[in-house]
């Protein structure tokens, strides 16, 4: 054989090889096109998001026709390590499902990320909870033409938000995006779906969840592509977060992440609404520390000590290491939780509780 025969047969050989790699990563999802940031973020003071810089896009493929999308690292103070909260987009002949609508701001940028895919109608949306990183740009979405779902408690914190400390005015509410369809968390069958829709090949559920990160939470099962999206009651950027104003609880956290062991099996991708994709083997390091810092609370608060005392304790220590973004208001904000829902934790009415004001 010639050398240069030989040389073309390797450079056959070569790109034979690359084409069957390209097609084998083709089939295979989940796909991680553009992983979350890691950090370390600072943000000097009085910073404000620059909404102009920020790209929406899409980062992550669970498998042909349902994609995630998400913002960049680095310029959102709230989420440093991927603006907004993620969304998700089913689609197909049969028009787009969405979850969640991203941050306001950024509505116009969400949209077209969604038409470099997919020409469809936007048709249905789902909300997984009531913060604005995942319900902000519901109005534009349904102009777009979105018929919205969620739970009850959700669309009653919308229409009546919850009195904040420090007492900022109720931001005005577009009425056009508050969802339309609503139904409830029955707690004799957690895990229940309220709604199943058929669509563009894939079955998903919507199924609402115990109060958890909020009195209206809904995780979203595709049942084709093995995929749930977990919202927020679990999160590996920052400390656990129960937003208790609008009726979230650690407590319900734990029970959110044990009907997650329930549902999924050890192949199925959970998507939370910030960090990184995770099974739910995953989820169990998560659960032992809020178990761990609840229990540390308890013993401190039962002993008379202050919630300056309890921040000063710095439980959250052992954890630091393995926990990204583990800035000092994410610490005080998780401990300052526990605090409040170890005594006199406020009932929920309306979907909301009346927290105390830490002065
Ligand atoms: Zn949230």
């Amino acid at each position: 054989m010639t050398t240069k025969r030989a040389w073309l047969l390797l450079a056959v050989a070569a790109l034979t090889s690359l084409s069957m790699s390209v097609q084998t990563q083709e089939a295979r999802y989940p796909m991680t096109i553009i992983a979350p940031g890691k950090g370390p973020f600072s943000f000097p003071p009085g910073y404000q998001t620059p909404w102009d810089k920020i790209d929406i896009m899409v980062t992550e493929k669970m498998s042909p026709n349902l994609f995630v999308l998400h913002g960049s690292q680095g310029l959102d103070p709230a989420h440093p390590d991927a603006s907004g909260g993620r969304a998700m987009v089913l689609f197909g002949p049969d028009g787009v499902l969405m979850v969640d609508t991203q941050n306001r701001q950024v509505a116009d940028k969400t949209l077209k990320a969604i038409r470099s895919f997919t020409d469809a109608p936007i048709k249905v949306l789902v909300n997984t909870h009531i913060h604005g990183d995942h319900t902000g740009a519901n109005a534009f979405f349904a102009k777009q033409g979105a018929l919205i779902f969620s739970q009850e408690n959700l669309r009653n914190e919308m229409v009546r938000p919850p009195v904040r400390a420090g007492g900022q005015p109720a931001p005005t509410i577009d009425m056009t995006g508050v969802p339309v369809v609503t139904y409830n968390y029955t707690a004799g069958a957690p895990g229940q779906p309220a709604a199943t829709f058929t669509m563009n090949g894939e079955i998903v559920d919507f199924i609402p969840m115990m109060p958890s990160h909020t009195a209206g939470d809904t995780i979203v099962r595709f049942r084709k592509a093995n995929v749930i999206y977990i919202e927020d009651f679990y999160r590996n950027f920052g400390y656990p977060f129960a937003d208790q104003a609008n009726g979230g609880s650690i407590k319900g956290m734990l029970d959110a992440v044990d009907l997650i062991e329930k549902l999924a099996d050890a192949g199925t991708t959970l998507v939370p609404g910030h960090g990184t994709l995770v099974k739910k083997e995953d989820l169990l390091p998560y659960r032992a520390m809020l178990v761990d810092i609840l229990a540390k609370v308890k013993t401190l608060r039962d002993q008379g000590k202050s919630l300056k005392e309890v921040l000063a304790a710095n439980l959250t220590a052992p954890y630091d290491k393995t926990t990204l973004g583990d800035t000092q208001q994410s610490k005080d904000r998780f401990i300052t939780e526990a605090y409040d829902e170890v005594k006199d934790f406020p009932p929920i009415v309306d979907g909301k509780r009346t927290m105390p004001v830490h002065p």
